[in-house]
């Protein structure tokens, strides 16, 4: 293992030993190759850079319990990468391919997986864009497909504490839009609306269907769960929604570990003050509980309240944990060993 101080890294991008390279051009993809070079050469005119083709992906490899380094369910990302793709008419990358990237990339930077118990994961993005110069609006004849892996910290450091989040008056995603995919463009026009968010005390956004703003969509990179007061798991169902790979895995746990009732539905802005929890989830922090919801000046509180996560989102967190680190049983398919 490398000398690094895995308790005190934060989110941040630490250059690892070896990444993956393979290039689409004339139509096919190369090979593709690890290579040293950290660096990506380009024409000034290239197409990621006039007009934002590119998607990507965000998924982790950690060490069990046992001490295996595992990762966790790579064939959805490829699945929702190759989605990303078709939507921005960009060559796919084939997925058992790709996940052999993904394989390979933390393969060849073995040393650089955190170890058990430290709370910090190695952090794996593998990304595509047109790399080829495009001036007039059509999409890129050439692509570069990469896969890089940096270690990251524990996302809550000092323990997880609910956070409060705002009704966001901007959009993140137009109906009919690419809110479903895994888009650069969707973080670029973001950006605004966190920053702003931030600067006025929130932690996150909670963005509404863009069309009648009655709905729960999600925040700019997390999917919403809700517990109702008997035990229910709800999760928000609209097109514009990016499909979450953990909150799919929770909804499984949820039933199949925990017994729950599991609704994906439409959930209705107006219903939310009834709900017993809530949380956001995505890969990087897995849960964030959500203590307050302010809408306008007027506060939602859940009845967990603001200093721990309420009880349903604390199991579902630990069987989903406990089934990532290998403490308990997962379901067929779920962990990728890395050997
Ligand atoms: C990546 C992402 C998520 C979380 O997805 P996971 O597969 O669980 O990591 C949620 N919302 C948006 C907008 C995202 O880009």
């Amino acid at each position: 293992m490398k000398d690094i101080d895995w308790g005190s890294l934060g989110f941040g991008y630490v250059q690892t030993d070896k990444r993956f390279v393979a290039n689409f051009k004339d139509g096919a993809w190369d090979e593709g190759a690890l290579v040293d070079d950290p660096m990506v050469t380009m024409s000034e005119c290239a197409g990621v850079l006039q007009y934002a083709q590119t998607c990507f992906e965000g998924l982790k490899a950690y060490r069990t319990e046992d001490g295996r380094i595992v990762t966790f369910r790579p064939d959805l990302n490829a699945a929702r990468m190759a989605d990303s793709c078709r939507r921005l008419e960009m060559p796919v990358f084939p997925e058992d391919k790709w996940v052999e990237a993904v394989v390979e990339t933390i393969k060849a930077n073995i040393d650089f997986v955190p170890p058990y118990g430290s709370g910090a994961t190695l952090y794996i993005r593998p990304y595509m864009f047109g790399i080829n110069p495009v001036i007039g609006v059509k999409p890129a004849n050439d692509y570069q497909f990469r896969v890089f892996c940096t270690p990251v910290g524990p996302y809550f450091k000092g323990g997880v504490k609910p956070i409060t989040i705002r009704v966001s008056d901007f959009d993140r995603a137009a109906p009919n839009g690419t809110g479903h995919i895994k888009a650069g463009l969707n973080y670029a026009m973001s950006l605004h609306a966190i920053v702003d968010a931030h600067n006025q005390g929130f932690a996150e956004n909670m963005y509404l269907d863009p069309k009648t703003r009655t709905k729960v969509e999600e925040t700019g990179g997390a999917n919403f769960i809700f517990i109702t007061k008997d035990g229910t798991l709800v999760t928000p169902k609209s097109d514009s929604i990016l499909p979450s790979i953990t909150r799919r895995s929770l909804c499984v746990v949820a039933e199949k570990y925990l017994g729950m009732k599991v609704e994906h539905r439409e959930v209705f802005f107006d219903e939310i003050k009834d709900f017993a929890e809530c949380g956001l989830c995505g890969t990087a922090a897995v849960i964030s509980p959500v203590g307050k919801v302010v809408d306008h000046g007027n506060e939602i509180c859940f009845p967990a309240g603001m200093e721990e996560m309420g009880p349903w989102t604390k199991k579902l967190y630990d069987t989903l944990t406990g089934i990532q680190m290998g403490r308990l049983e997962a379901p067929e398919g779920w962990l990728v060993e890395i050997k």
